[in-house]
C-alpha cells in the first residue's frame, strides 16, 4: 500500500515547473565578485542597486559595498530574476533565476535557483552552440534527465562544470529545443536516467563499466557511431609517466597533473618510451552516453531527436 501511494505521489508531481539549485563559478574559488542586479537583500535590509555592488567574503560572512557603505550578513540575496556576476579579469556571466551568495572560509559560494527548463536550455546552448535542431533536442532531453535524476552536491544540487553540466549563457536555438521537448526525460526500468554525454568518440561509445564509471541505475551501452567512425578526431600526447590505465578516474587524474586536454579521451593506444608514454587516441571526452558529434551527424542525415536518443541510450524510453 505504501509503495503504491509513493508511486502515485511521484507521478502527481509535475516534472516541469521543477527548479534546480546550481552552484556557479565555484571553479574560481572567488574571494570577491561584482554583482549587477535590481537590488539586494542582506542582514534584513533591502537595497536598490543603481551600480554594480562589490561583494567580498569575510571568513564565513558576506560583505557588500554599495554607495561607499559596507553591510555584512551571512547571506546576500539578489532581487529580480536576472543578475550578472563578474570575477575581475576572469569571467562575467548573466543568470536567469534567483541568486544568493554565502561565504565559507573566505570563499564566496554563489548559487542560482532556476527553472529547470531554463537550465536545460542554457546547458544545451553551452554544450552544442551550433548544433542542428534535432541534435539539440536530443541533448536537451539528456540534460533534463541528468537534472531530474537528482542532485550531486551538498550546498546545492549541481555545479556548473563538467563534473555535472556546463552552464554558460542562454542562446535562442537552445530555448526552442528545450521548449519542444518540455518535460521529457529518459527512463530505464522505471527510473530516470542520469544521462551522460560527451564531445566525440572513436568508432563507438563505451559502456560505463568499460571506463570504470558508475552509470547509476543505467549501465550505458557501447554503440557504433557513424560520424566518428568515418572521420574520428585524432590526438596524440606524450606524458612523463610509466604507465596509463584506461579509466575515467585515471584520465581526470592525468588532466589535473598535466593540463585539461592532456588525455583527450579514453579511446587510445599507448606505447612506452624512454621519456614516458606516447598516447595516440581518438575522440574527445569520457565516451559514455550520447556522442555530440555523432548526434550532429545523425541530425544532418535527417534523423529525429527520438532516433538519436534511442541510438545512444538503448533500452530507454522517453517520457514525462
Ligand atoms: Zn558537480
Ligand atoms: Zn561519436
Amino acid at each position: 500500500m505504501k509503495g503504491v501511494f509513493r508511486i502515485a505521489l511521484l507521478t502527481a508531481l509535475p516534472i516541469w515547473g521543477a527548479q534546480v539549485r546550481i552552484g556557479v563559478l565555484g571553479l574560481f574559488r572567488p574571494a570577491a565578485v561584482t554583482l549587477e542586479a535590481k537590488g539586494i537583500e542582506i542582514g534584513g535590509e533591502h537595497i536598490e542597486l543603481h551600480d554594480a555592488a562589490e561583494v567580498k567574503a569575510m571568513g564565513n560572512r558576506v560583505a557588500v559595498t554599495v554607495g561607499g557603505r559596507e553591510r555584512m550578513g551571512t547571506r546576500l540575496a539578489a532581487s529580480g530574476s536576472r543578475a550578472r556576476v563578474s570575477i575581475a579579469g576572469k569571467i562575467s556571466r548573466a543568470y536567469e533565476g534567483s541568486l544568493e551568495i554565502t561565504a565559507r572560509e573566505g570563499v564566496l559560494c554563489v548559487v542560482v535557483t532556476m527553472d529547470r527548463e531554463r537550465a536545460v536550455a542554457v546547458v544545451a546552448a553551452s554544450e552544442m552552440p551550433h548544433a542542428l535542431p534535432e541534435a539539440l533536442k536530443a541533448l536537451a532531453v539528456a540534460a533534463r534527465s541528468y537534472y531530474a535524476a537528482g542532485g550531486r552536491h551538498n550546498d546545492f544540487d549541481f555545479c556548473d562544470t563538467t563534473h555535472c553540466q556546463v552552464l554558460k549563457e542562454p542562446a535562442s536555438e537552445a530555448e526552442s529545443a528545450a521548449r519542444e521537448t518540455r518535460g521529457q526525460v529518459l527512463f530505464y526500468h522505471g527510473g530516470i536516467v542520469r544521462a551522460l554525454y560527451f564531445g566525440s568518440c572513436g568508432v563507438r561509445t563505451f559502456a560505463a563499466s568499460d571506463v570504470g564509471m558508475d552509470g547509476g541505475s543505467y549501465p550505458f551501452f557501447a554503440v557504433a557511431c557513424e560520424a566518428c567512425a568515418r572521420r574520428p578526431e585524432q590526438w596524440e600526447a606524450r606524458l612523463p609517466v610509466r604507465t596509463v590505465e584506461r579509466t575515467e578516474a585515471a584520465r581526470l587524474e592525468l588532466a589535473r597533473r598535466f593540463g585539461w586536454s592532456s588525455v583527450a579521451s579514453n579511446d587510445y593506444a599507448w606505447e612506452r618510451t624512454s621519456a614516458g608514454v606516447i598516447l595516440r587516441g581518438k575522440g574527445h571526452g569520457h565516451g559514455v552516453g550520447l556522442c555530440q558529434r555523432g548526434a550532429e551527424g545523425m541530425a544532418r542525415s535527417g534523423q529525429r531527436a527520438e532516433s538519436i536518443l534511442e541510438h545512444y541510450f538503448p533500452m530507454t524510453s522517453v517520457g514525462r
